[in-house]
């Protein structure tokens, strides 16, 4: 989706995978190696005016490697903080977000320490390479800590209050190269198994959405921020507690191809080659579903007024997102009436 935001502004992009067959290689010319292959990305970085990713499990390595030849953005520490759930809280810490409670945990003792002073249930995270809802788990019950620690592999962990929350929202933003943010709408997330399925911009909460705002331009000044960067936040009543956060463009911004006027994408490379942000204005009215596992015939999406189908070019298979759908529309009543249409093609 970069490369194609890319290719109208005379951006050509390459990419490094160590992946077969990724999404971006059947439309830019991909280097399939690994991430820290250092002549690969020596390679890359050389033939290259700005380095970014869109994954944010590249080696931090890799990246500072690759920034001896080019400019790399978001900065690696971007990468660092994110790859690492008590440096990403430390870092929410440090510019003033709420978090819930929690407790670094690296041995059974430790858990069962964590588990005395913030209560159950609580969410049992790995620091590290944790995503949709994996290498994590809820205890309910102290008495089942043993076997929370043993499912998630007895590694450095976080321990979380479970938060009650009545929403989870993200917030999608960018900083330039000149210190410029923009930001769009927050969004409201539903996931199933840990999975995004649905994201809709949020309406009529200006209070949260300028509290959103305030951490995440404290955020990226501290990291000294160039790109695309998403908070993912649970919302009680008013209040705002801080997840986690992806240097990167965002699954929760997609419906922005169509439902913004600047694309999260464009904006992105806007950001990262030094051209001035686009405005993140809402075109209409917007919403977007992931495709998990299986996907609608695109006859039966287009057959939809305003829907729009994205296929990734990826082989099916359980619980992997393959593509998604935004359905916009110039008035709310409009896109309700789509957004039926729309998930009655998806699997459930
Ligand atoms: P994460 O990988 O941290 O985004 O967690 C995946 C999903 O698990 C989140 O989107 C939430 O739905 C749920 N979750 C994670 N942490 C908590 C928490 N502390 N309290 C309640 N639900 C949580």
């Amino acid at each position: 989706m970069l490369a194609l935001a890319g290719y109208p502004l005379d951006i050509r992009v390459r990419t490094l995978d160590p992946g077969e067959d990724t999404p971006a290689s059947q439309v830019a010319p991909a280097i399939r190696a690994a991430f820290d292959d250092s002549g690969a990305l020596k390679t890359l970085a050389t033939d290259s005016d700005v380095l970014t990713f869109e994954f944010e499990n590249v080696p931090v390595q890799a990246a500072l490697a690759a920034a001896r030849y080019a400019p790399v953005f978001p900065p690696p520490a971007a990468l660092e903080a994110a790859q690492d759930r008590a440096a990403e809280k430390a870092l929410f810490e440090r510019v003033g977000m709420a978090v819930p409670p929690y407790a670094l945990v690296s041995s059974l003792e430790e858990l069962d320490a964590g588990l005395e002073r913030i209560g159950s249930p609580a969410v049992l995270k790995t620091r590290r390479l944790g995503y949709d809802g994996k290498g994590q788990t809820v205890i309910r019950d102290p008495g089942l800590a043993t076997a929370a620690w043993q499912m998630v592999g007895e590694v450095p962990s976080i321990l979380e209050a479970f938060v009650p929350f009545d929403a989870e929202v993200s917030l999608v933003g960018a900083r330039g190269r000149d210190g410029d943010t923009s930001f769009y709408p927050l969004v409201e997330n539903e996931h199933r198994d840990g999975i995004l399925r649905i994201s809709r911009p949020a309406e009529g909460v200006p209070a949260l959405q300028a509290r959103a705002e305030t951490y995440a331009r404290a955020l990226m000044a501290e990291l000294d921020y160039v790109g695309v960067l998403a908070i993912e936040f649970f919302r009680t009543g008013e209040d705002l507690l801080g997840n986690e956060f992806a240097p990167r463009v965002h699954n929760t911004g997609h419906w922005t191809i169509e439902g913004a006027e600047t694309s999260q994408f464009e904006q992105h490379l806007r950001a990262v080659t030094g051209l001035a942000l686009g405005s993140s204005a809402l075109v209409g009215y917007s919403a977007m579903a992931n495709l998990i596992g299986r996907v609608p015939s695109a006859a039966a999406v287009a057959a939809i007024p305003g829907a729009h189908l994205h296929l990734y070019g990826k082989a099916p298979r359980p619980g992997r997102k393959l593509g998604h759908i935004t359905a916009q529309a110039d008035d709310r009543p409009t896109l309700a009436a789509r957004w039926l249409q729309v998930t009655a093609l998806l699997d459930d």
